[in-house]
């Protein structure tokens, strides 16, 4: 089938199903599924804006964690579905349940745990890390909102543990000014994290060994270069990416910050913006008077995301016009309770913020 006659095809089924499914595109998503989408954002807000509707399956074109998110935050009776299930996230999948739960004894074991330890997860993990941190005490948190949670948490509690993404949680740790041997790195391959007791015992943050495999590629001489090559350009970067980068660039923050930060900034202002290439594609399209452009031109685009294909989207599509649900994502009433529970928390401490 041609790229047309796929697109007129998804068109087709969605005319069928009305309002009882609504297709969900994340930021990143790209351009030939994400014209299809009825709402596009980041997953947490994507997974709020699918609960508000009255859809009973709603179709999210992104990765497995922000289904399971869906999932969590959706209606009971709502049914989601994701259009490849190999469209994983790199970042999350670099932390599993049994390697945080492993991590959590050796702590009590060596009794950092005798500490007041907050588990702090980014939004991408899985659902059974949400959970996780529901169950102890702790938190979920967005690149939006990890500054009033690390507030929150690094004065009533002794330390945080933060899943998975070391990048945002070394560059949230050093603007509350934690000093980076208090910010010590847990390696799941290692015993103890390839840590001593001391340095857990006087870590501030305990850093899981993850990262992005798009943002984690910017590098500290992109920022240069593109100052050298473009004078008066800004450089804008995601705190997902490497210390070093956000260190230097002019601003840092989530993708809405991003989105929003581009969108108020007067014509003919300058760009180089640190993160996934879609997007940055998208924001160029619809500012032509502003110079946007990518901050590492060579870069790809995160490729799992980008697995989601519109044959995919077809595909779940005309089985939901057929009466079949393929590729159900559901997360089981216990994890989804807890998980809960710690999304709860996240809303509660930073409404308002
Ligand atoms: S851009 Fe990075 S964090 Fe986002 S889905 Fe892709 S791999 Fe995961």
């Amino acid at each position: 089938m041609s790229g047309a006659e796929i697109a007129e095809r998804i068109e087709a089924a969605r005319a069928v199903l009305g309002p009882r499914v609504v297709i969900l595109g994340h930021h990143y998503q790209r351009d030939d599924v994400i014209r299809h989408a009825d709402l596009t954002g980041d997953s947490y807000q994507l997974s709020v804006m699918a609960s508000k509707t009255d859809a009973e399956f709603i179709v999210f074109c992104g990765v497995h964690f922000m289904a399971e998110s869906a999932d969590i935050l959706g209606k009971p009776a709502q049914r989601v579905i994701l259009p490849d299930l190999g469209a994983g996230c790199s970042m999350a999948d670099m932390a599993t349940i049994d390697q945080v739960e492993d991590a959590w004894d050796q702590l009590r074991y060596i009794g950092v745990l005798d500490q007041r330890v907050a588990p702090i997860t980014y939004m991408n993990s899985s659902a059974a890390i949400k959970a996780f941190c529901g169950r102890n005490e702790g938190v979920v948190c967005t690149s939006s909102n990890a500054i009033p949670l690390f507030d929150h948490y690094l004065k009533e509690f002794d330390k945080m543990f933060f899943f998975p993404d070391q990048h945002l949680g070394r560059n949230t740790g050093s603007k509350f000014g934690i000093p980076l041997q208090q910010m010590v790195l847990w390696d799941p391959h290692k015993e103890l994290g390839g840590n001593t007791e001391e340095q857990l015992r006087d870590a501030k943050l305990i850093l899981w060994r993850g990262h992005c495999s798009v943002h984690g590629r910017f590098k500290d001489w992109h920022v240069d270069k593109v100052r050298r090559d473009v004078p008066g350009i800004q450089v804008l970067v995601h705190p997902e990416c490497p210390k070093e980068v956000v260190d230097i660039s002019d601003l840092d923050g989530s993708t809405s910050f991003i989105i929003k930060t581009v969108e108020n900034s007067p014509a003919g202002s300058k760009w180089a913006i640190g993160t996934e290439v879609n997007l940055v594609n998208r924001l160029q399209d619809r500012f032509p008077d502003k110079d946007i452009r990518l901050l590492a031109p060579d870069l790809c685009m995160c490729a799992t995301m980008y697995r989601i294909a519109p044959q995919n989207l077809v595909w779940a599509m005309e089985n939901l016009v057929a009466g079949k649900v393929v590729n159900e994502i559901v997360v089981d009433d216990e994890t989804k309770h807890w998980a809960k529970t710690a999304l709860s928390r996240m809303i509660a401490l930073t409404e308002g913020s």
